[in-house]
Protein backbone atom coordinates (compact mmCIF):
# COMPACT_ATOMS: atom_id res chain seq x y z
CA UNK A 1 0.00 0.00 0.00
CA UNK A 2 1.84 3.38 -1.51
CA UNK A 3 -1.19 5.39 0.02
CA UNK A 4 -1.54 6.97 3.31
CA UNK A 5 -4.08 5.58 4.89
CA UNK A 6 -5.50 9.14 5.49
CA UNK A 7 -6.20 9.48 1.42
CA UNK A 8 -7.48 5.88 1.31
CA UNK A 9 -10.05 6.50 3.69
CA UNK A 10 -10.53 9.98 2.66
CA UNK A 11 -11.22 8.60 -1.25
CA UNK A 12 -13.62 6.16 0.20
CA UNK A 13 -15.85 8.61 2.50
CA UNK A 14 -15.74 11.30 -0.70
CA UNK A 15 -17.81 8.08 -2.85
CA UNK A 16 -20.29 7.69 -0.11
CA UNK A 17 -21.18 10.94 0.22
CA UNK A 18 -21.21 11.76 -3.40
CA UNK A 19 -23.41 9.12 -3.38
CA UNK A 20 -25.71 10.66 -1.20
CA UNK A 21 -25.68 14.16 -3.38
CA UNK A 22 -26.36 11.53 -6.27
CA UNK A 23 -29.64 10.72 -4.31
CA UNK A 24 -30.97 13.87 -4.53
CA UNK A 25 -30.09 14.65 -7.69
CA UNK A 26 -32.34 12.09 -8.73
CA UNK A 27 -35.20 13.71 -6.92
CA UNK A 28 -34.46 17.03 -9.05
CA UNK A 29 -34.44 14.51 -11.82
CA UNK A 30 -38.21 13.01 -10.98
CA UNK A 31 -39.78 16.55 -10.99
CA UNK A 32 -37.86 17.75 -14.41
CA UNK A 33 -35.26 19.66 -13.11
CA UNK A 34 -31.91 19.01 -14.12
CA UNK A 35 -30.31 16.41 -12.14
CA UNK A 36 -28.12 18.05 -9.91
CA UNK A 37 -27.84 17.25 -5.99
CA UNK A 38 -25.47 18.09 -3.38
CA UNK A 39 -25.01 17.59 0.32
CA UNK A 40 -22.83 19.42 3.33
CA UNK A 41 -21.02 17.39 5.47
CA UNK A 42 -20.15 18.73 8.77
CA UNK A 43 -17.81 16.12 11.37
CA UNK A 44 -18.69 13.19 9.21
CA UNK A 45 -22.46 13.88 9.50
CA UNK A 46 -24.56 15.41 6.20
CA UNK A 47 -26.28 18.08 8.01
CA UNK A 48 -27.53 19.85 4.54
CA UNK A 49 -29.02 18.27 1.66
CA UNK A 50 -30.25 20.26 -1.68
CA UNK A 51 -31.62 19.58 -5.65
CA UNK A 52 -32.49 21.31 -8.53
CA UNK A 53 -35.75 23.15 -8.05
CA UNK A 54 -35.30 25.62 -10.77
CA UNK A 55 -37.67 24.59 -12.91
CA UNK A 56 -40.03 23.34 -10.11
CA UNK A 57 -39.76 26.92 -8.15
CA UNK A 58 -39.50 28.89 -11.43
CA UNK A 59 -36.97 30.59 -9.32
CA UNK A 60 -32.68 30.92 -10.90
CA UNK A 61 -31.59 31.09 -6.89
CA UNK A 62 -33.19 27.19 -6.69
CA UNK A 63 -29.83 25.89 -7.22
CA UNK A 64 -28.99 22.51 -5.21
CA UNK A 65 -25.82 23.94 -3.80
CA UNK A 66 -27.54 26.97 -2.56
CA UNK A 67 -30.81 25.28 -0.91
CA UNK A 68 -28.14 23.26 0.82
CA UNK A 69 -25.71 26.43 2.02
CA UNK A 70 -29.27 27.80 3.54
CA UNK A 71 -29.85 24.77 5.50
CA UNK A 72 -26.26 24.07 6.64
CA UNK A 73 -26.16 27.72 8.12
CA UNK A 74 -29.36 27.38 9.81
CA UNK A 75 -28.02 23.79 11.65
CA UNK A 76 -24.69 25.63 12.54
CA UNK A 77 -26.22 28.69 13.38
CA UNK A 78 -23.91 30.72 11.22
CA UNK A 79 -23.17 32.04 7.87
CA UNK A 80 -19.98 30.76 8.57
CA UNK A 81 -19.58 26.96 7.36
CA UNK A 82 -15.53 26.73 7.84
CA UNK A 83 -15.03 22.74 8.30
CA UNK A 84 -17.76 21.87 5.99
CA UNK A 85 -17.43 20.21 2.82
CA UNK A 86 -19.59 20.05 0.04
CA UNK A 87 -20.53 17.44 -2.17
CA UNK A 88 -22.14 18.55 -5.46
CA UNK A 89 -22.81 16.35 -8.58
CA UNK A 90 -21.99 18.86 -11.17
CA UNK A 91 -19.51 21.72 -10.98
CA UNK A 92 -21.14 24.61 -9.60
CA UNK A 93 -21.93 27.59 -11.26
CA UNK A 94 -20.63 31.51 -11.26
CA UNK A 95 -23.65 32.08 -8.58
CA UNK A 96 -23.10 28.87 -6.39
CA UNK A 97 -19.23 29.21 -6.64
CA UNK A 98 -19.63 32.56 -5.75
CA UNK A 99 -22.12 31.55 -2.30
CA UNK A 100 -19.40 29.10 -1.37
CA UNK A 101 -17.09 31.69 -1.54
CA UNK A 102 -19.37 33.80 0.67
CA UNK A 103 -19.52 31.38 2.73
CA UNK A 104 -16.38 30.27 3.63
CA UNK A 105 -16.38 26.76 2.55
CA UNK A 106 -12.93 25.10 2.96
CA UNK A 107 -13.59 22.04 0.47
CA UNK A 108 -15.83 21.17 -2.15
CA UNK A 109 -16.12 17.74 -4.00
CA UNK A 110 -17.47 17.48 -7.51
CA UNK A 111 -18.56 14.89 -9.32
CA UNK A 112 -18.62 16.16 -13.07
CA UNK A 113 -17.37 18.98 -15.02
CA UNK A 114 -19.78 21.44 -16.79
CA UNK A 115 -18.09 22.63 -19.44
CA UNK A 116 -20.40 25.15 -20.49
CA UNK A 117 -20.95 27.31 -17.78
CA UNK A 118 -18.74 25.69 -14.63
CA UNK A 119 -16.88 28.29 -13.08
CA UNK A 120 -14.47 26.32 -10.02
CA UNK A 121 -12.39 25.93 -13.24
CA UNK A 122 -14.37 24.92 -16.17
CA UNK A 123 -15.17 28.38 -17.78
CA UNK A 124 -13.40 30.63 -14.95
CA UNK A 125 -12.51 29.15 -10.81
CA UNK A 126 -13.99 31.60 -8.64
CA UNK A 127 -12.87 28.82 -6.06
CA UNK A 128 -9.35 30.04 -6.76
CA UNK A 129 -8.89 33.45 -6.99
CA UNK A 130 -5.91 34.78 -5.47
CA UNK A 131 -7.54 38.42 -5.01
CA UNK A 132 -10.12 36.71 -2.92
CA UNK A 133 -9.73 36.50 0.43
CA UNK A 134 -11.20 32.93 0.37
CA UNK A 135 -9.99 30.20 -1.40
CA UNK A 136 -11.42 26.94 -1.55
CA UNK A 137 -9.75 23.27 -2.15
CA UNK A 138 -11.29 21.22 -4.75
CA UNK A 139 -11.96 17.84 -5.23
CA UNK A 140 -12.67 16.75 -8.69
CA UNK A 141 -14.13 13.58 -10.70
CA UNK A 142 -15.98 11.49 -7.99
CA UNK A 143 -18.10 9.11 -9.13
CA UNK A 144 -17.74 10.87 -12.31
CA UNK A 145 -19.09 8.07 -14.69
CA UNK A 146 -22.61 7.88 -12.57
CA UNK A 147 -23.08 11.92 -12.12
CA UNK A 148 -22.24 12.56 -16.52
CA UNK A 149 -24.82 9.79 -16.96
CA UNK A 150 -27.25 10.66 -14.68
CA UNK A 151 -26.91 14.10 -16.68
CA UNK A 152 -26.86 12.71 -20.70
CA UNK A 153 -29.95 10.17 -18.90
CA UNK A 154 -32.34 13.39 -18.62
CA UNK A 155 -31.17 15.38 -21.70
CA UNK A 156 -31.78 12.47 -24.07
CA UNK A 157 -35.34 12.30 -21.74
CA UNK A 158 -36.30 15.57 -22.45
CA UNK A 159 -35.15 15.28 -26.33
CA UNK A 160 -37.72 12.49 -26.54
CA UNK A 161 -40.10 14.46 -24.14
CA UNK A 162 -40.61 11.65 -21.64
CA UNK A 163 -40.07 14.90 -19.52
CA UNK A 164 -42.53 17.69 -18.57
CA UNK A 165 -40.58 20.86 -17.59
CA UNK A 166 -43.52 21.86 -16.20
CA UNK A 167 -44.12 19.45 -14.04
CA UNK A 168 -44.76 20.20 -10.67
CA UNK A 169 -44.98 24.12 -11.22
CA UNK A 170 -47.60 25.76 -10.22
CA UNK A 171 -49.58 26.14 -13.78
CA UNK A 172 -48.55 22.15 -14.17
CA UNK A 173 -51.17 19.78 -15.21
CA UNK A 174 -50.19 17.01 -13.10
ZN1 LIG B 1 -25.53 27.05 -9.33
Amino acid sequence: MAKAYFDETDEKTDELYMKQALTQAKKAYKQGDTPIGCVIVYKGEVIARGYNRRNKDKLSLSHAEILAIKKASKVIGDWRLEGCTMYVTLEPCQMCAGAIVQSRIPRVVIGCMNKKAGSCGSVINLLDMKEFNHRVSITKGVLEASCSKLMSDFFADLRVGAINKDQGGTHGTA
